[in-house]
């Protein structure tokens, strides 16, 4: 397997012309330390040993890839799934955190911070931070500490700090911006972990890197169940990391790359160039600058912005984005449990919406299609079923 691929492309940070490193003087520094440090280990066979035996020994990785046999045939095409589900703590998020945790221990460092809306990358870290007997502070609106109260007990029980920021609207953007004032002042013995492929270099380009595993298992594996690369590979996109993994291992197959946003948060779709959380990426912003609040079912896609290579990939025409709508999701939810056995998390619901939407359309019959299934539903069982009654 490949383990040099940070030295391809992209290695200055720069997609096309969105990326780059919009972060005050103070955090130039930090951010050069940490994309040396970064090349640095991935390009060493002892740090990638190290990642790659935790993911295997403490994550549950390799993950399989699953063909559901009852939805391909209603639906006339071949229905693939990357099973992130299956990890410790059900989502790809952990993927991310162990690489970034490892960093922090190579760097001498013995604190991590993170930000986090939902709660879901808060936990991620502080489990990591667990794991590798780090100190943990994880930033979070007051208005999601309020909506989030069991991942906040879950992120204390695991030994981190949670701190309410009410600033601002009391949510995600104030907890970053929270997030990113404390690592500057407190650089030297802190590493700031970021949880999707967003803000400023190094980090789009390092949590790509910590994702890729996720194509680079599901390559091969449909290789030998499918007999050939799929025709199309689909991911929900929030920040987009799950997305980006996947499709990394891809993107020199023929296959059709398709990122799925919520209608209601479609930053590729309905967003326009702009500077956010140190990168300059697409965004949903008013007509004067100001990022708008995006708005879906799943709370680990309501965020504004997107990462820069989904906004390059869609410039370029290799990848495409399309947006489901709430609905979509939830019937989609109902949809692989009932036929698959398999309760998605609403995140990956929204690829699994866009497939039976398309299929026998602009997903022709016969096709093999392969989707991230990037976490499970546990988490979201109890918001749908308040939304059908049934609670
Ligand atoms: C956080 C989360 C996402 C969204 O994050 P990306 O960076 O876009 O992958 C998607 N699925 C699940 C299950 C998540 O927890």
């Amino acid at each position: 397997m490949s383990v040099s691929n940070a030295s391809d492309a992209y290695r200055d940070g720069l997609f096309g012309e969105f990326g780059g490193r919009y972060v005050p003087e103070s955090l130039m520094a930090a951010t050069r330390e940490l994309e040396e440090l970064f090349f640095a280990a991935w390009e060493d066979a002892d740090f990638q040993h190290q990642y790659r035996s935790i993911l295997a020994s403490y994550a549950g990785r390799p993950t399989p890839v699953t063909h559901c046999a009852n939805l391909s045939a209603d639906l006339g095409i071949d229905l693939y799934l990357k099973r992130e589900d299956l990890t410790h703590t059900g989502s790809h998020k952990i993927n991310n955190v162990i690489g970034q945790a490892l960093l922090t221990k190579r760097m001498g460092k013995s604190r991590i911070i993170a930000e986090t809306g939902a709660g879901q990358h808060g936990v991620a870290t502080a489990t990591a931070a667990a794991l590798f007997g780090l100190s943990c502070t994880v930033y979070m609106g007051a208005v999601d500490v309020e909506r989030q109260a069991l991942n906040v007990f879950r992120m204390r029980l695991l030994g981190a700090e949670v701190v309410s920021v009410s600033s601002g609207s009391m949510t995600l953007k104030d907890a970053i911006n929270e997030a990113m004032r404390e690592w500057v002042a407190s650089v030297d013995d802190t590493h700031y972990c970021i949880g999707s492929v967003m803000g400023p270099h190094p980090y789009p380009l390092m949590v790509r890197q910590f994702q890729r595993i996720i194509g680079e298992e599901a390559r091969p594996q449909m290789q030998e169940i499918a007999g050939s690369d799929p025709d199309f590979v689909v991911a929900c996109v929030g920040g987009g990391s799950n997305a980006a993994g996947t499709f990394t291992a891809f993107i020199d197959s023929d296959a059709a790359l398709v990122g799925v946003e919520p209608a209601g948060g479609a930053a590729i779709g309905r967003g326009t160039p702009g500077v956010v959380h140190g990168m300059r990426s697409k965004l949903l912003q008013d007509e004067f600058g100001q990022v708008q609040e995006a708005q879906s079912i799943s709370a680990g896609l309501d965020y504004p912005g997107v990462g820069p290579e989904h906004s390059y990939l869609a410039s370029i025409g290799r990848a495409r984005y399309e947006a489901v709508d709430d609905g979509q999701v939830l019937e989609a939810f109902q949809i692989l449990a009932r036929r698959e056995g398999i309760i998605p998390a609403l995140e990956p619901a929204h690829a699994i919406a866009y497939v039976l939407a398309e299929a026998g359309k602009s997903i022709p019959a016969g096709s093999k299609v392969l989707v991230t299934m990037s976490g499970r539903g546990d988490k979201d069982s109890e918001t749908v079923a308040k939304i059908l009654g049934e609670a």
